[in-house]
């Protein structure tokens, strides 16, 4: 690994040689130590991790206020178990997530890999779209070190705040020999996920995420890891995925379906550009008949169609009820997931029978 002095040039120079959309905002501090042990770059995105509260026992509060420094000198304890460095990417609510910052993450986390300035990488992430970023950077971060995704369900200052021990089991996570090609992973409340499973399932509760098809990869209490089972997925360096010459994904929404739902949401997407459309399904991903007659043409003029369901497990395989069988399924992603694989097999093909593939793979 670099020292700090060369981790600080180079990193500088690849920030700077980063499309100017996605540089990076605020000036960049790193630690200054001797390298010895594993070189982790946290990059702070904002959430309730950084969220601020006037009282301790307040349950309202404002997310993506801290800064990173301020974050990190809360739990002084992964200094020992790690170098740090911290990069201040954006200081938001997840709910304001943009594409151009997944963009700006990639192109940050692929230059710190592959210029070899760190061992792994956490995202401190808002936890309302944390398992997207996870999602999207699982498909496209073509590298076999940890990326690790954590936040909080109590903002920082708040009594029994969750981000300070979640941040220390991602850091010693991301720095862990084993946890090298295993996707991207999610850290919350002493669970370990992978990036295609996990989901948020409680509102406010600090025991938010699960995986509700095939449970976490494993648990981490103190820092220790202990894995469970194999993300048996391809995922980051085995993706086919290549977005390093692209600014934008395609267009893709998400249409939900519920009872006597109307066409006009799908007929308003087929005429306004969208490349593809992700059906939030009612049970195994079915939808009625005003739905079926909207796809048909939507499929007709192009737009690309995935079925999915609203259901939180189980999900849709190609065992169907009367449906066009050229719509690919989801399987098990949900459709929020399912929206981001579209979007990428989009970058690829149009073919729905390829699309299908990509479905099963992945
Ligand atoms: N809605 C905010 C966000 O996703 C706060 C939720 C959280 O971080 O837990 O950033």
């Amino acid at each position: 690994m670099k020292t700090n002095t060369h981790f600080c040039s180079i990193l500088t120079a690849l920030i700077l040689a980063i499309p100017t959309k996605y540089s990076v905002a605020v000036p960049i501090k790193f630690a200054d130590s001797i390298q010895q042990k594993p070189v982790v770059a946290i990059l702070a995105t904002g959430g309730t991790i950084a969220g601020y509260a006037n009282k301790a026992t307040e349950a309202s509060y404002e997310p993506g206020v801290l800064s990173v420094e301020q974050i990190i000198s809360s739990v002084p304890q992964i200094k020992d178990i790690a170098e740090i460095k911290a990069i201040q990417v954006c200081n938001i609510s997840s709910q304001n997530m943009e594409e151009h910052i997944w963009f700006k993450i990639w192109h940050i986390a692929d230059s710190l890999f592959k210029n070899n300035l760190c061992n792994g990488i956490v995202v401190t992430h808002g936890t309302d779209t944390m398992e997207e970023t996870a999602y999207f950077l699982n498909l496209t971060l073509r590298h076999p070190n940890p990326v690790v995704i954590t936040g909080a369900m109590k903002p920082a200052t708040a009594l029994s705040a969750d981000g300070p021990a979640n941040l220390f089991n991602a850091v010693a996570l991301a720095s862990y020999p084993d946890a090298y090609n295993k996707g991207v992973m999610v850290v919350m409340n002493d669970l370990i996920f992978c990036a295609n499973d996990v989901t948020k399932s409680h509102t406010t509760n600090t025991g938010s995420f699960s995986a509700p098809n095939l449970g976490p990869l494993g648990h981490i209490r103190g820092g220790n890891p202990i894995f469970h089972r194999e993300n048996k997925f391809i995922h980051t360096s085995r993706s086919e995925f290549d977005i390093s010459s692209l600014s934008s994904l395609p267009q893709t929404e998400i249409v939900y379906a519920y009872a006597f739902a109307s066409d006009l949401p799908i007929s308003i997407l087929t005429t306004n550009g969208t490349e593809g459309i992700v059906i939030a399904g009612v049970g195994h991903g079915n939808y009625n008949r005003p739905f079926a007659a909207a796809i048909q043409n939507a499929f007709e003029k192009g737009v690309r169609i995935v079925r999915s369901s609203r259901i939180h497990s189980g999900g849709v395989d190609e065992s169907a009820e009367e449906y066009n069988k050229k719509i690919p399924v989801s399987f098990q992603k949900s459709p929020q997931k399912a929206r981001i694989l579209l979007m990428l097999a989009l970058t690829k093909t149009k073919d729905p029978g390829d699309i299908a593939e990509i479905f099963k793979k992945y």
